[in-house]
């Protein structure tokens, strides 16, 4: 296995996320000033990475006699016996000249890092997650430790950061001494890699909608009854939270939602998933495949659904199910496409595909556009062609004046990917008339073909 150390300032978050990985709810969570505590080590689980962590707490009381001092003392210990450092920040209060020393320190050590905004269930803390990539170690992972959010972003960022074969030595075989000793990879900076998708890493779906949407079957016709009865001899394994096959050569894991539902069923007699739920399944998922009853389709909860995904900026792909009961079926899949960019502008240009999970049409097709959509989710446009065109923008379609004075854009990057997420500094940003923002958004999703994801524009004052 190995090893992670938790660094950052003094009341970040570090002890909360340190007992949220073990387990466990001990330690002092607030930092008492003038209390010392020992760095501990600890064995750790996230989803299905085991490692030991290391929380740095405390140190920072001791030692050298500056902060910056006491800082470098405290990292320097944690980084000699850690193959990965988790570097925290706040993103409810924003970074502080500390956050950035502590950047510097660990750019300079040449380990690996993840770097990490917690409390990120707070109001405003968008703001911090993007503040964040300023620090030049690449995006964020947004988590609350406290409300253990975002942690499967997080232990895909480890993966990431070490490497599959290192972060998942641990796990795999159970035979001790049986893997190789790997190089730990150096994360790139992300400048340099504009679009590193990976194939091999397998996509993470869920397939919600409403009760008889006909989820459950379409889920049984995507992994295929029978073979799941058959289980892993077939290369399926299944527990209750998910379903893994391969789609022509690519992984794919499926959040079982009609698994849930059955045993809900057995146990309460339930005849459809809670929001709750719902929301695990959404939170889960990178790609979320939203069944619509062609029949009956944008009632209330399809836009509910559709709204919350889009809040928490997944991808998703509308599968319009029960096609085989349609009748006139070009002209219903036309109007359904046209109702589709009338009702659901935060999703614009989202892929929907006619299916018939009973009969298996269009199963196919829905899995393409699932790849589709994941690609263009994990897409990150170079910053120096986002600027070239923010010039075009300038020239050809200024913001307008307001008060008589100019809106000036200054510059655009890509702080993050899935969902893309762009930076723009401007003049008087607070001024800038939302009709203006709505264009740039969507000639941005058009320009640099972003279709059917939720997209963020975040407007800054330059600094
Ligand atoms: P869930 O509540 O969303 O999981 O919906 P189910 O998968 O249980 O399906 C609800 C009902 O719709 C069942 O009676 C299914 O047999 C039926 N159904 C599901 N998909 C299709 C389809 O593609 N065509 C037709 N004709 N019926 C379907």
């Amino acid at each position: 296995a190995f090893t992670v150390a938790i660094v950052g300032r003094p009341n970040v978050g570090k002890s909360t996320l340190f007992n949220r990985l073990v387990g466990r709810k001990l330690a002092l969570v607030h930092d008492e000033p003038g209390v010392t505590r020992d760095r501990r080590r600890h064995e750790a689980r996230l989803i299905d990475l085991k490692f030991d962590v290391i929380d740095t707490a405390g140190l920072e009381e001791g030692g050298a006699d500056t902060l910056p001092g006491r800082m470098r003392a405290q990292t320097e210990i944690a980084l000699a016996e850690a193959d990965l450092a988790l570097f925290l920040v706040d993103a409810k209060h924003g970074l502080t000249a500390d956050d950035r020393t502590f950047a510097d320190i660990l750019r300079r050590s040449g380990r690996p890092v993840v770097l990490v905004a917690n409390k990120a269930e707070a109001r405003g803390a968008e703001a911090g997650l993007y503040d964040a990539y300023a620090l030049g170690l690449g995006e964020a992972v947004p988590v609350s430790a406290e409300h253990g959010q975002g942690l499967i972003d997080l232990r895909d960022a480890i993966v990431e950061a070490l490497g599959e074969d290192r972060a998942l030595a641990g796990e795999t075989a159970g035979v001790e001494g049986e893997e190789a000793e790997t190089d730990v990879a150096i994360s790139e900076t992300e400048e340099d890699a504009p679009d590193s998708y990976d194939e091999t890493r397998p996509i993470r779906i869920a397939i919600v909608g409403r009760p008889n949407a006909g989820k459950s079957t379409l889920i049984n016709a995507l992994i295929g009854e029978d073979r799941l009865l058959t289980g892993p001899e077939a290369g399926i394994t299944r527990d209750s939270i998910s379903v893994d096959w391969q789609w022509r050569g690519r992984g794919v894991r499926l959040f079982d939602t009609a698994g849930m539902r059955r045993k809900a069923r057995v146990q309460e007699k339930l005849e459809k998933l809670s929001v709750g739920d719902a929301l695990r399944a959404i939170r889960f998922a990178e790609v979320v495949v939203i069944v619509f009853d062609a029949l009956v389709p944008f009632e209330k909860q399809d836009l509910q659904i559709v709204d919350l995904i889009a809040r928490e900026g997944r991808a998703p792909v509308i599968a319009f199910n029960k096609w085989d009961l349609v009748e006139d079926r070009q002209a219903h899949l036309a109007d359904l496409h046209e109702r589709t960019a009338r009702l659901l502008p935060q999703i614009r240009g989202v892929r929907a595909v006619p299916v018939s999970a009973e009969t298996g049409y269009g199963l196919d097709r829905l899995m393409e556009e699932i790849v589709a959509t994941h690609r263009v989710w994990n897409r990150r446009v170079p910053t120096a062609r986002l600027n070239r065109w923010l010039d075009a923008v300038a020239q050809h379609h200024p913001p307008p004046a307001v008060s008589g004075r100019r809106i000036k854009l200054k510059y655009i990057t890509q702080a993050k990917t899935r969902p893309p997420g762009f930076v723009l500094s401007c003049s008087r940003p607070e001024a800038l008339p939302a009709s203006y923002v709505r264009y740039l958004t969507n000639a941005l999703r058009d320009d640099f073909e972003l279709p059917g994801v939720p997209l963020r524009l975040m407007l800054r004052s330059p600094d």
